[in-house]
């Protein structure tokens, strides 16, 4: 059969906190979203936006004030954590420390009386899986931070749950394995077929794994869409700033044909091929950094130029970050090649952009 594609469905999710100070919170405010079966999703925002939340209740944790959580068209929120098809891979690995690795792994099967020999097949399966096949002998303490994620993971997967959920396990991990293990989870996720939902506030991290992203700010979706139509059609100013470098150029539409508009943004003219703004219209026009070059690249399209007065200038090893103001005095960088051009603070220099890589941000719609 085909995977369904609003396998999970959660509907209108309200959760209010009180703080001890008699404030209200709303945690989650309004939450919609339907998940496919076999999706890797993740919730991304910055700290207090309610990811934990809305993972909690899914796994049942906490409660929701108003809303539904349905999984495979049945609600789930009368059930209770422990028998919901959910498992949660935490932060902290949260292992048994006086237990092998066998017996954290094979815990859920031995609280569920699966007779030994299948017991410790399927140990050895879910150990094989996360790549570290044969260390059933071993304590926790034995074992290095990425290892005993693995273990966490091989737990939590063993009973075959329907659902996975992550919340930011990578974190305690040095660079390299996170980037490491960024890759497997991929892998597992998709060997497993099943849903996997995954909270970081790590905007590389849930750009290099996820199906979709679910870009959560004060408790509210800001937008949902797949790393590229999040990276390169945000929605919002929030998602565009939240989601890689950005230039944001704000301005009005002073000029409006067939072909594009144009807009003044304080004295700085810039030319869009979106033609969607009307004429008088207050517009916020993206343009990240690597677009821009110091050389024009005449291969395709319109191209464009902007004089930025350097600030300053950083070598990252591939490129340079070049930071400075355009003549309006916007704050503005650009990320290029090494170049012939010298970089010399307070220098101008032209930096080149193709019109199509222009995004135009939606204006707020008026609230209905
Ligand atoms: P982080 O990345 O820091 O973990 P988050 O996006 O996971 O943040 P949540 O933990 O879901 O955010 O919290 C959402 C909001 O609800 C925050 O403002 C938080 O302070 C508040 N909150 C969460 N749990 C409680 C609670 N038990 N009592 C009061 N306020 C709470």
């Amino acid at each position: 059969s085909t995977p369904s594609l609003e396998y999970i469905k959660i509907r209108h999710a309200h959760r209010q906190f009180i703080t001890p100070e008699g404030g209200i919170i709303n945690a989650l405010d309004d939450i919609s979203l339907p998940i496919a079966q076999s999706e890797f999703i993740t919730l991304l925002g910055p700290s207090g936006c309610g990811k934990t939340t809305l993972l909690k209740i899914v796994a049942g944790f906490e409660e929701l004030d108003s809303g539904d959580i349905l999984l495979d068209g049945q609600s789930i929120i009368q059930q209770p954590a422990h028998k919901r098809p959910v498992n949660t891979v935490f932060q902290s690995y949260a292992l048994f420390p006086h237990m092998t690795v066998g017996d954290n792994v094979g815990y859920g099967l031995d609280i569920a009386k699966v007779n030994k020999v299948e017991r410790n097949q399927r140990v050895a399966t879910a150990l094989d899986m996360v790549g570290l096949g044969g260390i059933e002998q071993r304590l926790p303490s034995q074992l290095s931070g990425g290892q005993q994620q693995r273990v966490a993971l091989a737990r939590a997967i063993i009973n075959r749950p329907k659902l996975l959920l992550l919340d930011e396990p990578l974190s305690a991990l040095d660079k390299n394995l996170r980037l490491q293990m960024q890759l497997e989870l991929k892998n597992l996720q998709t060997e497993l077929g099943i849903c996997f939902i995954f909270v970081t506030h790590d905007q590389e991290e849930a750009l290099t794994m996820s199906d979709r992203i679910v870009v959560l700010n004060g408790g509210r979706i800001e937008q949902v869409g797949t790393p590229d139509e999040v990276y390169h059609s945000p929605q919002t100013e929030f998602v565009a700033t939240f989601i890689g470098e950005s230039n944001i150029l704000s301005g009005t539409v002073i000029e409006k044909s067939e072909t594009g508009i144009d807009v003044d943004c304080d004295g700085v003219t810039i030319h869009s091929l979106d033609t969607t703004p009307e004429l008088g219209e207050e517009v916020k026009l993206l343009l990240r950094p690597e677009h821009l070059s110091l050389t024009p690249n005449g291969q395709e399209g319109a191209q464009a130029q902007l004089t930025m007065t350097l600030n300053q200038t950083v070598f990252i090893g591939s490129d340079y970050q070049l930071h400075g103001a355009l003549e309006n005095g916007l704050a503005f960088s650009a990320l290029t090649r090494k170049t012939n051009t010298p970089l010399i603070k307070d220098n101008k220099v032209t930096l080149y952009y193709q019109i199509s890589a222009l995004h135009t941000i939606p204006s707020k719609k008026k609230p209905t």
